[in-house]
């Protein structure tokens, strides 16, 4: 006879990615202490009924701080520019509470949509101080039950053309943000900017994730100064660009070369489905480009991508439930995938932003902590093309949601009537 192991938690006939065949998950103190089918145990129990179970969602790019705007501005914004003016004028007027209570809205939906690891990127600049950094440093405190999250400092007005940026970046570099990012197209020397912020980086050991460009012209870029800060630097895996999507509006010769400069410099690529949709392609006057990057043709090619929220309900992206299950199906869908690519697409917003953000203890596997997701559904490819459910998330071996599954209330033939 087997001997009884001890655990806090079990969750039984859990259907894994790595397995063909259900397994039980069994938890202690917080991380997956056992993976296997049927284990002899003493523990709570959670049957998972044959369902998916993921490690949770991770979300490599969101703006926590400019979001939920809706009703704060008219939504007449055609352009990045027009999108990028409307913030700057309203965040004058942030506050620190202010952006704390939309932030929380934003990071609530999203835990009760899977996420459990999230990086956000953070404007800091001389017109709104530090109060966005200091509501974001208090949400990642409040919400560290939930979920872990990742602070990226970033210039989004411009750095050598902006007097004062450059001494807040290093302040909340020297007071705790993780990384730092960039916006390149919106300074007026775009290489010093890069090699700043480079300098920055090394200086503070920290990753580099930057906001490449927002436009569908590729006779112009800053991809290859990236390319080369990097390789330079020693820097590979430790730098991604977010949209780039110039990337979309290459021919297939220049895609692939340029896949094989970003492979092999170690540039990762993150694509944000809704706001590239959403923005891209408004001079069009029919057959609008789509100017959504295909990241699956990319990994394809060896590039580290992953497919991420950006903006939630503001002047860039007015829709938005930081959902990564939903824009996973919507990049699907946008961006021609195959059946036969659904895993990837899966592997978007999963395991490959995981890796993106140097995640060493991210997946289901033995000592990781018990952060995990379970789907109604039962597969990754259903994951994409049912839009299924999430039903229940843990974090560190914890429940932090629960949802039910909707129930059908078919006609009463004996005659009653339901009451409500
Ligand atoms: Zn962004």
């Amino acid at each position: 006879m087997l001997a009884r192991t001890a655990f806090d938690l079990v969750f039984r006939n859990a259907r894994t990615r790595a397995a063909p065949e259900p397994v039980d998950i069994g938890v202690s103190g917080g991380k997956i202490a056992a993976i296997a089918p049927k284990l002899v145990c003493e523990a709570a129990e959670v049957d998972a009924a044959g369902r998916l179970m993921l490690a949770g969602f991770v979300d490599t790019h969101i703006h926590l701080d400019k979001a939920c705007l809706l009703g704060r501005c008219a939504h007449d914004h055609e352009s990045v520019s027009e999108a990028i003016r409307a913030v700057a004028a309203m965040k004058r007027d942030f506050t620190v509470e202010d952006i704390h209570a939309r932030g929380r809205k934003v990071i609530e939906r999203a835990v009760s949509n899977g996420t459990t690891r999230m990086r956000t990127h953070v404007e800091i600049d001389p017109r709104i101080g530090l109060r966005g950094f200091q509501a974001i440093k208090a949400l990642k405190r409040d919400y560290a039950w939930a979920l872990d999250l990742s602070i990226c400092a970033f210039p989004q007005e411009g750095l050598t053309n902006d007097p004062g940026t450059e001494e807040l970046l290093v302040s909340v570099l020297r007071d705790g943000a993780d990384l730092i990012g960039g916006c390149p197209y919106m300074d007026s020397d775009p290489d010093a900017q890069l090699e700043k912020l480079f300098d920055l980086a090394q200086e503070f050991d920290v990753d580099v994730d930057l906001h490449l460009d927002f436009d569908l012209d590729p006779s112009w870029w800053h991809l290859d100064e990236v390319c080369r800060q990097t390789e330079r630097r020693n820097y590979q895996g430790r730098v991604a660009i977010g949209h780039a999507t110039k990337l979309s509006a290459l021919p297939p010769e220049r895609f692939k070369t340029t896949a094989e400069q970003l492979a092999k410099a170690g540039v990762a690529v993150t694509v944000l489905p809704a706001t590239d949709l959403y923005l891209m392609g408004r001079d069009a006057t029919h057959n609008s480009p789509r100017g959504l990057t295909v990241a699956h043709r990319l990994v394809e090619c060896g590039v580290l991508c992953s497919v991420a929220t950006n903006n939630v309900q503001n002047p860039f992206t007015p829709f938005g439930d930081a959902s990564l299950l939903r824009m996973a199906n919507l990049y699907a869908n946008a961006a021609h995938a195959a059946v036969s690519d659904f895993d990837v697409c899966l592997d978007l917003v999963t395991d490959l932003p995981a890796r993106l953000m140097n995640l060493k203890d991210y997946g289901i596997e033995v000592g990781n902590p018990a952060d995990l997701v379970i789907l109604d559904t039962d597969s990754g490819v259903n994951a994409i093309a049912e839009l299924p459910d999430i039903l229940a998330g843990y974090k560190n071996g914890r429940r932090v949601f629960e949802r039910t599954v909707a129930k059908l209330f078919p006609p009463d033939f004996s005659g009653n009537q339901q009451r409500i």
